[in-house]
């Protein structure tokens, strides 16, 4: 069966293909390489001795997109493909509004008019907004504090219309918490150009020593020791979460939202301690002011994830620490 894997050379995208293939799927990648490199593509292969068809093509422009829907007979898309910096998307909404908009809704046009209407979507926790009450289920009510958080549920909003107007669509939202970790094989991991938003690419630079420490955002937070607590997923659980949304998604006609999470909060404290003590590092630290728009805690509640999809985490936080930094070193 052939699956269309838009972002696909991204870091979630790329262990995605991973599992998909040795799944024994055919994968199709689309990816326009603006936050990835080409070298992906020769390490998915040395994993899996397979090598996707790629097409470095920008998913804004419908008419590319159409070719290769018409020289592949494409079964199902999993949609990763989109821009993903809250900051910078504060900075340039309409780049945002723009990239991760119109890319989804030629996606959508495209499949509509080849009827190819399988779908699963990359969204984010992000979409639960600041949550009255722990952990989050995917009934929570929605909404967004900057722009990236917006393309998500306006899309979400999409998908859910498209569904109304056309029940013979099968479509898996996918609410990501907070991914991190590596292949164990250490070839595909994350690697964010510049200094790291996100809490363990900036560890990582740090416990080597290319930034100088790390600056917890606010240890007043009403949590177990005062800094944000957050659910982090190993990237290749996450991965396998897509293999199990693919089968939802082949075998029934709905759109319904998922978790995938470990339903586990931990905090930043909690998490600079593991990484030292797994990886034998130093990761000096300043405690400053709560970074705009943080919010104190967001977990997940799995079960739904785990009754519908049969998915569940199973890499530790260990796992997640060690695979970060072991990635790094095996490609500096
Ligand atoms: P990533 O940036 O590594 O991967 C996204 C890929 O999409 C990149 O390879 C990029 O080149 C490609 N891309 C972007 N715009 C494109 C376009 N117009 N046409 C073709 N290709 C395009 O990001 P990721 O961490 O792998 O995230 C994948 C998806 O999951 C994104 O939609 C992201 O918003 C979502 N998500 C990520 C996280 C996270 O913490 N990593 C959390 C929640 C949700
Ligand atoms: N964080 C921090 N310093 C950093 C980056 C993040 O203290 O340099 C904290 C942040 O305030 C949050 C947690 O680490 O409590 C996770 O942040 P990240 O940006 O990785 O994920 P998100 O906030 O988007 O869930």
């Amino acid at each position: 069966m052939q699956v269309l894997v838009t972002g696909g050379m991204g870091y979630i995208g790329s262990h995605t293909v991973v599992e998909l293939l040795e799944n024994n799927y055919e994968v199709i990648i689309i990816d326009n390489l603006v936050n990835s490199k080409i070298d992906v593509l020769d390490k998915i292969e040395k994993i899996t001795g397979k090598r996707p068809d790629f097409y470095p093509y920008d998913l804004c422009d419908k008419e590319l997109l159409k070719k290769v829907f018409m020289q592949h007979k494409i079964e199902a898309v999993i949609h990763f493909a989109g821009l993903k910096a809250v900051g910078e998307s504060v900075q340039k909404p309409l780049l945002y509004y723009h990239n991760n908009l119109i890319s989804t809704l030629n996606l959508l046009e495209v499949m509509k008019e080849i009827d190819c209407k399988k779908l699963v979507f990359s969204s984010s926790a992000t979409v639960y907004g600041s949550p009255k009450e722990l952990p989050i289920k995917e009934d929570f009510p929605l909404s967004t504090t900057n722009p990236y958080g917006s393309t998500k549920l306006f899309i979400e909003y999409m998908l859910k219309d498209l569904y109304q107007s056309d029940p013979t669509w099968s479509i898996a939202i996918l609410r990501y918490f907070n991914p991190i970790g590596a292949h164990p094989s250490y070839l595909l991991g994350e690697n964010p150009n510049g200094i790291p938003n996100n809490l363990m690419p900036y560890i990582v630079k740090v416990a080597s020593k290319e930034l100088d420490h790390l600056n917890i955002f606010g240890s007043d937070y009403p949590t177990k020791d005062g800094t944000g607590v957050r659910d982090y997923i190993h990237v290749v659980d996450l991965a396998k979460g897509h293999i199990k949304a693919l089968e939802k998604v082949l075998s029934t006609n709905k759109v319904d939202c998922y978790n995938l999470g470990t339903g586990i909060g931990y905090s930043v404290l909690e998490m600079v301690e593991l990484f030292k003590k797994v990886n034998q590092v130093d990761v000096p630290y300043q405690i400053v002011e709560r970074r705009a728009g943080d919010i104190a805690e967001c977990y997940a509640d799995p079960t739904y994830a785990q009754k519908e999809l049969g998915f569940t985490a199973e890499k530790n936080l260990e796992d997640m620490v060690r695979d970060s930094y072991q990635y790094f070193l095996h490609n500096q």
